[in-house]
Formats: C-alpha cells, sequence, structure tokens
C-alpha cells in the first residue's frame, strides 16, 4: 500500500482550521495541525466573524474571487457542520450598512448594478426604509450636526456572520473526527531544510517529520519563514472590541442583520446581547517585531459613542466585557498571502488576512487544497463511501 503523505498545518485559527477540515475531506494524507497554544486563541478569538463579501466596494480581481468564492462556501459549509452535528451560531439576515454621505451613495449604486450582472442581489434603502426595516437607526441624531445623519442603507442579504470561535472548534471536532490529529501547546521553533525541502520542524515538544507544510501561524508566520530568502513580513493592527448588553433587541426582534455605520459593526447575538467593534490601530513607525502593542486608551469610548451617533439606545447598554486582539497584516503585498513560500518546494503559506481571516478562510482551504492537488498530492477515496454503495450496484 502507498503511504499517505504527512501535511502538516501549523497554526489553529480559523484558516488552519478550516484547511485541516478541507484537505481532510478531500485529500488522501495524514494531516497534523500543530498549535502553540490551544485553537482560536489568536486573532481568532478577538473576531467579530462578520463576513463583508457582497458589500465589499471589491468588483473584480483575486480579492473579489476570494470574497466571492467564500460567501458561496459558507452557506454550504454551515449546512455540512449542521449535519454533522455541529451547532454553529450563524446569522443569515444579512448585513445592513448605512450611508452618511451623499456622493458615497452614487458608488453604492453603481456597485449594486455590477452585482446584479454578477448575479448577487443587493438593495439601497431610502430613509423610510431604513426607519420600516431597522426602527433602532435614528436617521437624524439630533444631537450632532447635519454630517451624522444617516442618507441612505445599503443592505445585503447574502453576506452574514459566524461566531469565529465555535465554527473553528467545529472545524477542529469535523476534522478529527476524519483523523486530524491535533497538537496543542506544540510550538514550532524552526523549520529543518534539506536546499529547497522541508524536511519537517523543531517543536517545543520535539521533532515532527513532514512531507508537505501549510503556514497558517496568523502574525507567527512571519518568524517560521525566517528561512526564506525573502521571509514573510507581517504588521500587527490591534483591534478593540466590546460585548454589550441591553434590556431588549433592538428594533425588529425577529430581523437582526449586522448593522455597520462608519466602520463599526453592530453584531445581534441574541436576547438583547450585542458585539461592538472594532477599533483599528496601527503600531508606532518605530515598531519593530516583537514589540508589545498597547491597546489605545480612548478607543473603546470612542467606539461606543461612534456607535451611538446612529443607534443612541446603544447608550443605555450595559458594557459586559471588552477585549483586543491582533490582525496579521502583510507588509509590502495584499493581504491574504496564499502561495508557495520563496525558494521553497513544500511549504505554502496560507496567512496575512488581516480584516477579513474568517470571511476569507473557506476560499483559502480551497486554494490550498488545488495547490496539494497539483504537486501531487491524491484524491480521497473514501472507504466508507465504497461500504456504502448498494450491493448490486
Ligand atoms: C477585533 C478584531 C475583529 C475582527 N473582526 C473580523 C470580522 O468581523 N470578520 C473577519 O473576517 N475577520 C475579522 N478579523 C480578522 C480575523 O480575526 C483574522 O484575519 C483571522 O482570525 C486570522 O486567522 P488566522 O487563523 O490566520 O490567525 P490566528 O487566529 O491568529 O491563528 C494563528 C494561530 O497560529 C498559532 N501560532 C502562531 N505561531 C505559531 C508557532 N510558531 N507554532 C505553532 N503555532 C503558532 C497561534 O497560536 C494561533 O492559534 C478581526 C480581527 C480582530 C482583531
Amino acid at each position: 500500500m502507498v503511504k499517505e503523505p504527512k501535511i502538516v498545518i501549523v497554526g489553529c485559527g480559523v484558516v488552519g482550521a478550516v484547511i485541516a477540515y478541507e484537505l481532510s475531506g478531500q485529500l488522501a494524507a495524514n494531516i497534523v495541525v500543530v498549535d502553540q497554544h490551544r485553537p482560536a486563541q489568536g486573532a481568532t478569538g478577538a473576531a467579530l466573524g462578520v463576513l463583508m463579501g457582497v458589500i465589499s466596494s471589491k468588483v473584480k480581481g483575486r480579492t473579489w474571487r476570494l470574497r466571492e468564492a467564500s460567501i458561496r462556501r459558507y452557506s454550504s459549509l454551515i449546512a455540512e457542520l449542521t449535519a454533522q452535528g455541529y451547532t454553529v451560531p450563524f446569522n443569515p439576515q444579512g448585513i445592513v450598512s448605512l450611508c452618511f454621505d451623499e456622493a458615497q451613495l452614487l458608488r453604492w449604486k453603481m456597485l449594486q448594478v455590477k452585482r446584479q450582472a454578477q448575479g448577487w442581489p443587493l438593495e439601497i434603502w431610502p430613509t423610510e426604509m431604513i426607519q420600516k426595516r431597522c426602527p433602532q437607526v435614528d436617521i437624524q441624531n439630533t444631537q450632532e450636526a447635519q454630517m451624522t445623519a444617516v442618507k441612505a442603507a445599503i443592505y445585503s442579504p447574502a453576506d452574514g456572520q459566524v461566531h469565529p470561535t465555535e465554527l473553528t472548534h467545529a472545524f477542529i471536532q469535523a476534522a478529527a473526527a476524519r483523523g486530524v490529529t491535533f497538537c496543542w501547546q506544540t510550538k514550532v521553533t524552526q523549520l529543518t531544510m534539506q536546499a529547497q525541502h522541508c524536511t519537517g520542524m523543531q517543536t517545543s515538544q520535539g521533532y515532527l517529520a513532514a512531507d508537505w507544510v501549510v503556514v497558517a501561524a496568523g502574525l507567527g508566520s512571519a518568524a517560521i519563514t525566517q528561512i526564506a530568502h525573502e521571509p514573510l513580513a507581517l504588521m500587527p493592527v490591534l483591534g478593540q472590541a466590546m460585548e454589550i448588553q441591553l434590556p431588549a433587541a433592538l428594533g425588529d426582534e425577529n430581523f437582526q442583520p449586522v448593522i455597520n455605520g462608519n466602520d463599526i459593526h453592530l453584531v445581534p447575538l441574541g436576547k438583547g446581547r450585542y458585539w461592538l467593534g472594532a477599533t483599528v490601530e496601527f503600531p508606532p513607525e518605530t515598531w519593530a517585531a516583537g514589540d508589545i502593542l498597547a491597546a489605545e486608551a480612548e478607543g473603546l469610548i470612542r467606539l461606543k459613542k461612534g456607535a451611538e451617533q446612529f443607534i443612541s439606545a446603544i447608550a443605555q447598554a450595559e458594557i459586559v466585557k471588552t477585549w483586543s486582539g491582533l490582525r496579521p497584516r502583510p507588509v509590502g503585498q495584499p493581504a491574504p498571502v496564499i502561495k508557495p513560500l520563496d525558494n521553497t518546494d513544500n511549504i505554502t503559506l496560507a496567512t496575512g488576512h488581516y480584516r477579513n481571516g474568517v470571511l476569507l478562510a473557506p476560499a483559502t482551504a480551497q486554494q490550498i487544497c488545488q495547490q496539494l492537488r497539483e504537486q501531487g498530492v491524491k484524491e480521497k477515496t473514501s472507504e466508507k463511501y465504497r461500504w456504502c454503495q448498494p450491493k448490486d450496484s
């Protein structure tokens, strides 16, 4: 019998987890996932899980293709996980993005036309429609200048929101059920190279051999790729967010889309609970790899005040908890980085997802599967499937 190749995935945030799930469903391989901590404790643990696909301003090129592929895959992925018995909180009620500027409205209208041609629905709502569908939105904030008045909204019913940590755990359990091995508290300290070929890696738990390596270690990917001629450069961009509690759901409790205004997301969680986020805080120019980044002291106050400008009821909310996380932003190349590591023949990068890692994780996994297939990893022929065939077929 031919030995299956061993694929080691370094990092188990949402990206590493979905890659493990998709690879184990499609390719004949012995798959091992290692993480220096427990799963979903990097950027994924801080994310809000907003899936801004159709509503994004990207209309062509790689960025749009990745977003579109992910939005398509999400609906089938959630159904697949649910059918396997995993519960993943998923909000399919879309995203409403508020428009405060007439000039921006023209761009939204052009986007709507483009999306219609691409087969995706997008609705432009006048203020009357916003008041009808989302009465929690204050069209004209009386305390602020005319500038903060809501002029219109764009509604994308095909986008949504998913709980990033619970999604990651569901992928892990489903992949483990397909035979994937997970090693926690296992930090990869160095890849072992023979010329351009990686034979394995040194870890905090000993040596681990590999035929293929997928680096999905978020911000940790930069240190791992130091063996390359051109190592990956990543910059941390801090985000702060909070969970708030209101006495009851805002607006219509049966229609609770994500509401976005001025880049602030209000994410409904049910029973009057919401996530609010996130700030975008770049490191100072003097930042060097390894430096600790402090969150801006006023960041959360500005975030809440910003949301109150379009939903004044948020002023009454109790803050239940706050947190921050670091987004992995590539330096010198667009996000995300999904390609073989320079000058190596069996290491591939699936990292640098910056602000959209939850959204782009499924499309990333599709690309990694495709790359490994093209490099000769065979399709899985499922024993289970064969056994399930009717005997006389
Ligand atoms: C506040 C905030 C809000 C966000 N909201 C959204 C959102 O609404 N929608 C969206 O799509 N995205 C959002 N993002 C971005 C998203 O969180 C990231 O793009 C995504 O989580 C990246 O996932 P990842 O798996 O690549 O990285 P991570 O989640 O950081 O996972 C990397 C893993 O690699 C492990 N690792 C690192 N180095 C090593 C090593 N040497 N050895 C072993 N393991 C290692 C880490 O322990 C970690 O578990 C948000 C981010 C933040 C901070």
